[in-house]
C-alpha cells in the first residue's frame, strides 16, 4: 500500500514485512504475526492459521508463505496469523484453547464481545485488529488429531449472494477436491462473513496429528491463487518454497492464474456433520472409512458402552462422500464424529 498497515501494534511501511508476537491484551497470550506490505494499492488479504492448534498443514504454510513473499511482489498487504491458539498448538491440546479455563473451542465463540475469559478475549482481539480491516479472510484448519479427513474447502454463510458467487468462482481457482457451502454461523469465519461483510473461506487440509510438505504447499498454493484471484500477486509467480530441515535446498513453487482452474473440483449439494449425543459416552466403533461413498440408511458406527454392550447405532442421513471421520474408541456427548456430502450431479 502507499500508506502504511498497523496491525495488534504491528505496522509495515510501504515495501516491507515485518514479523513479531503480538499480545492479546487481557491475557498471557502471545500471537505470531507477519504482515507484508506491497508498494502500490490493493486488497488486504488475511489468512489465519491454527485456531486449533494440533491443525499442523497451515500453520507451517504460514511460515513458509511469510518467507517466501517478497513486498515488491505485493498489490496491497498480505496479513498472516500464524497460529492464533499458541497454548494448544504448544500444549498439544486438540480442539480447545489449553490457555482458557473452561477450555473453550475458539471457533465456536464468534462473534465475542470480549467479556469471558481468555478464549473469547483472543476472538475479541482477533475481528477487532485483523478482520475488520481485511477485504479476504481465509481460515487453515484441518481434521484435528483424532479425525484422518480429505481435503475439503468451505464457503462462509454469507448473507450476501454476490459474495457467495464470488467466493464459489475464486474457490474453483484452488486445488480441493470437495468444495461446500456452510451452514454455521460461530465460526471465525463464518463471523467474518456474517457479522463483518468480509467474503471468507475455510480450508481443511490435512489431519489425524499429522502434517507434510505437500499438504503445506497446497494450502500455500491454494493462498496464493486466491490473491492472484484478487489481483493482490501477479497473474504468474514463483516463490522460493523452504521445507525446514531438509538441507539448504529450496525448490521453486511457479502458478500461473490462467492455469489454475480446477475442473475435477465438485460441489456437496448438502452435508451432513453429525455429532455425539448425550448419554454416548463409552466406544465409539466404525463401521465405515474415510473416502467411502454411503448410502442413506447405511450403518455408519455404533456406539457401545465402556463394557462393549452396544447402545445405539448411527446411520446416515443422506447419500455421500465421506470427508471427514473421527478415530478415536472413546465418544463423549459433543463430540464431532463425521461428515459426509451429497455430490452434485452433473
Ligand atoms: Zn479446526
Amino acid at each position: 500500500m502507499k500508506y502504511s498497515i498497523t496491525a495488534a501494534g504491528l505496522t509495515a511501511e510501504p515495501g516491507t514485512k515485518v514479523q513479531g508476537f503480538v499480545p492479546v491484551p487481557g491475557t498471557k497470550e502471545q500471537i505470531p504475526v507477519t504482515i507484508i506490505n506491497g508498494r502500490e494499492d490493493g486488497k488486504i488479504f488475511l489468512a489465519t492459521a491454527g485456531i486449533h492448534g494440533c491443525e499442523y498443514p497451515g500453520i507451517l504454510a504460514a511460515a513458509q508463505l511469510a518467507e517466501a513473499l517478497d513486498p515488491e511482489q505485493v498489490s496491497g498487504a498480505v496479513i498472516l496469523v500464524h497460529c492464533v491458539n499458541m497454548s494448544s498448538f504448544l500444549g498439544r491440546q486438540p480442539y480447545v484453547c489449553a490457555a482458557d479455563e473452561n477450555r473453550k473451542n475458539l471457533n465456536r465463540l464468534f462473534p465475542s464481545d470480549g467479556t469471558g475469559t481468555v478464549a473469547d478475549l483472543i476472538c475479541r482481539f482477533l475481528t477487532e485488529e485483523f478482520v475488520r480491516q481485511c477485504d479476504f479472510h481465509v481460515d487453515l484448519h484441518s481434521g484435528d488429531m483424532v479425525e484422518e479427513l480429505e481435503a475439503c474447502l468451505l464457503i462462509a454463510n454469507t448473507p450476501d449472494p454476490e459474495q457467495k458467487a464470488m467466493l464459489t468462482d475464486a474457490a474453483k481457482h484452488t486445488r480441493f477436491r470437495w468444495r461446500m457451502n456452510s451452514g454455521g454461523r460461530t465460526e471465525f469465519y463464518n463471523s467474518s462473513a456474517i457479522d463483518f461483510g468480509k467474503p471468507s473461506l475455510l480450508f481443511e487440509r490435512g489431519g489425524a496429528g499429522a502434517w507434510s510438505y505437500q499438504e503445506a504447499e497446497d494450502d500455500m498454493a491454494d493462498l496464493i491463487s486466491l490473491m492472484q484471484y484478487l489481483k493482490i500477486l501477479p497473474e504468474v509467480i514463483t516463490l522460493p518454497v523452504a521445507e525446514f530441515g531438509q538441507g539448504e535446498g529450496k525448490k521453486a513453487l511457479t502458478l500461473d492464474f490462467q492455469k489454475s482452474l480446477n475442473t475435477e473440483q465438485q460441489f456437496f449439494v448438502r452435508h451432513e456433520w453429525t455429532g455425539a449425543e448425550e448419554g454416548d459416552d463409552g466406544f465409539l466403533i466404525p463401521f465405515v472409512s474415510l473416502g467411502e461413498d454411503i448410502r442413506e440408511g447405511q450403518k455408519l458406527f455404533e456406539i457401545r458402552d465402556v463394557f462393549g454392550r452396544k447402545k445405539r447405532e448411527i446411520r446416515a442421513k443422506h447419500d455421500g462422500h465421506i470427508v471427514i471421520i473421527s478415530r478415536t474408541l472413546s465418544v463423549h456427548a459433543g463430540d464431532d464424529l463425521i461428515t459426509y456430502g451429497e455430490i452434485e450431479k452433473k
